[in-house]
């Protein structure tokens, strides 16, 4: 018998048309766990590095988390995992919801998608019936709309449906594939889906899972809930409101805009705007929003509703759902200082299928083409002259790619090269390709410097968290802060926070020492690769100071579930880093090397050259890399992944002098 997972993949050739139920090896769960790592492993075994991520080659893997369906809170993450059409990398992006849960009630850990369609079709899961069925009838159709017209036309109204709008219908590389309470949408994993002609998938499941010792699993998870709750009524001090309590940001429950708005930056990610916020800009945001919030909603077996439903008469569906920062993205890119601007578009966006951080950028950065001459009348047509006009046009010409919105569809880094002109000298906030959320902060941070320039996630938010982000100013706070401090690794995390003050301008980049510094960003990746190969969601574990899933306890409930007996080493050193370095391998062979392992080019105003050397010299050993960012033979031999350096070696990648001509 398996325990947490159900030991079956489901195996879709959209060319064929096969469709296969497939048994999976439980030593491959033993050593990946599930989720992210399995899929990992699949996408190296299967796709080959040369395949075009838009080609019926690459795999499109919606995969479970280990404890997805289990009674674990919050366990309901869907983790997709392909080669994207932007970053030309490895892309895995997480979606919560309730599609994960459904799938794995339904009989299968994964659908994983091969091939290409004729036409386009969508994928019925209805347990052990699966079909291809016909979607021409919902081409062009909105994601929710379509999902609405599915569950419809199945008559089955508990159905879970993910599906892409418009965008991943015309492979816009940063296309979403959207599931009403939550979505998947970095990286163009929605392209991806429309390259294989796949409009929706549609499941129902009414399985039991198994948990090996269900007494000790549940005690350990009403420990979960009742922590939950104390923090519901003992909020972190001395940190901002939207960082105080658990789950992901409460931005739909928490009217903190000031802090987003003061703290990052305003159109093409260059400018801030502290003298924004006034009273009369809080006053008149907060009614717009409990105007808009119809009501807070959680995602499957989570008590935090940290969504909304969103209520606007003037959309597509009239109502959509909404979470975190994507009400400001808009408003922000475009500098209107409008929220009403940001509920309206962000639905219309949602409805195309469009990834809320990534999209905006786009936009702003065409305006600030246009504004410094490079873009013209000719480029755009008829364009609106006020803000927010621009910016609905904009997004139509881009989900339709139409005109210059065909090379805006392809994000600001494929765009800026592609118009020319100097357009390369305004690609001014993209790492690996890809855009990241707009910040610009005075002083180097070594913590954040290792996290942005080597995460593989390329996204700051999925790797950060746990640790507040700046220092408390005085000591008996930082005192205080670790006397419970359960969810931290070892001693020396608690003595760096207990150190850790306001520095002057000189220090401040030097602190702390680059073996801490090392700890501390292996920590907080750490937790986000165990989240993506549980499906916990990051809101109860990873991403919040002092959550109530952490690296102490997740070892004991990972064991009770899957009946495999895994410690803290066994769970860090071994299956977590296995996974990260593997991915790390996948992207080597992609060609990933150490000169793209950099920061936003003005991310910071000072910055420390050699030290960042450094820095990067010395994360790179303490990961077992070698001085190019590629995991060394030995270390991979150790994570048993000897296999993954003999490909590495086959192809030349270790040859030094290669590696440094390709630097
Ligand atoms: Fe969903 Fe929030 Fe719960 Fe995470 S913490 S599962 S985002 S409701």
């Amino acid at each position: 018998m398996r325990f947490a997972e159900t030991g079956y993949n489901l195996e879709v050739n959209l060319s064929s048309g096969n469709i296969e139920k497939v048994e999976t090896d439980p030593e491959l769960t033993r050593l990946h766990l599930g989720g992210l790592g399995t899929n990992a492993k699949i996408l190296w075994d299967r796709v080959s590095p040369e395949a075009d991520p838009l080609s019926p080659e690459n795999l499109l893997i919606f995969g479970t988390g280990v404890l997805c369906g289990t009674p674990a809170v919050s366990a309901n993450r869907t983790i997709v995992t392909t080669y994207s059409p932007q970053t030309l990398l490895m892309q895995y992006s997480m979606m919560g919801g309730f599609w994960a849960p459904e799938l794995k009630h339904a009989g299968y850990d994964k659908v994983i998608v091969s091939g290409k369609s004729d036409g386009l079709v969508y994928l019925w899961i209805n347990n052990d019936k699966i079909e291809i069925r016909d979607a021409s009838h919902l081409q062009g159709k909105g994601s929710l709309e379509a999902s609405e017209l599915i569950r419809q036309e199945l008559g089955e109204p508990n159905a879970q449906v993910l599906s892409i709008g418009l965008a991943g219908e015309n492979k816009v590389y940063y296309a979403s594939i959207e599931h009403g309470r939550s979505s998947a949408s970095r990286g163009g994993v929605g392209a991806v889906m429309g390259s294989k002609g796949l409009k929706a998938i549609a499941v129902r499941g009414t399985k039991d899972i198994n948990i090996a010792r269900p007494a000790e699993f549940m005690e350990l998870i009403n420990e979960v809930l009742e922590y939950i709750q104390w923090r519901a009524d003992n909020p972190i001090k001395h940190v901002p409101p939207i960082l105080a309590g658990l789950g992901s940001p409460q931005e739909m429950a928490i009217h903190d805009e000031q802090w987003h708005t003061t703290a990052f930056s305003w159109g093409n990610a260059r400018y801030r705007r502290k003298d924004f916020w006034t009273e009369e800009v809080e006053e008149e945001w907060t009614k717009i929003q409990e105007g808009a919030v119809q009501r807070l909603i959680s995602c499957y077996n989570c008590p935090m509703k940290c969504g909304a439903i969103i209520s606007y008469p003037s959309l597509e569906l009239s109502k959509y759902m909404m979470k975190c920062y994507s009400k400001l993205t808009y408003v922000m890119g475009a500098m209107v200082d409008n929220l009403d601007f940001g509920f309206r578009i962000a639905g219309l966006a949602q409805g195309y299928g469009v990834d809320a951080y990534t999209a905006p950028q786009v936009m702003a950065f065409a305006i600030e083409l246009y504004e410094n001459g490079i873009l013209t009348d000719k480029d755009l047509p008829d364009f609106p002259t006020d803000k927010e006009g621009r910016f609905f046009y904009l997004l139509e010409k881009i989900v339709r790619r139409e005109g210059i919105g065909d090379a805006l569809a392809k994000g600001v880094y494929w765009a800026a090269r592609e118009i020319g002109k100097g357009a390369e000298e305004y690609d001014s906030n993209t790492i690996k390709r890809h855009e990241q959320i707009p910040i610009k902060l005075g002083m180097l941070n070594p913590i954040f410097f290792l996290m942005l320039s080597t995460g593989e996630k390329i996204n700051i938010t999925q790797i950060e968290g746990q640790l507040p982000q700046a220092p408390f100013p005085e000591k008996e706070d930082r005192e205080e802060f670790v006397k419970d401090w359960i969810q931290a690794p070892s001693d020396n995390i608690k003595d760096f926070f207990v150190k850790w003050e306001l520095r002057g301008d000189n220090a401040f980049p030097f602190f702390p020492d680059f073996q801490t510094a090392c700890e501390l960003v292996e920590w907080q990746e750490t937790m986000h690769y165990i989240d993506d190969s549980t499906g916990i969601c990051a809101g109860l574990s990873s991403f919040p100071i002092k959550p109530p899933y952490h690296i102490n306890n997740l070892p004991t409930i990972i064991s009770a579930a899957t009946g495999f007996d895994i410690d803290k080493d066994e769970l860090w050193n071994k299956i977590t880093r296995r996974n990260r370095t593997l991915i790390r391998a996948i992207n080597v062979r992609k060609g990933l090397r150490r000169k793209d392992d950099k920061p936003p080019q003005d991310h910071w105003k000072k910055r420390f050259p050699e030290h960042e050397a450094k820095l990067l010299d010395e994360y790179y050993k303490f990961k077992g890399w070698n001085d190019q960012g590629i995991p060394t033979k030995e270390h991979l031999e150790e994570l048993g992944l000897g296999y993954v350096g003999e490909d590495l070696e086959k192809r030349g990648i270790y040859n030094s002098e290669q590696s440094k001509k390709e630097s």
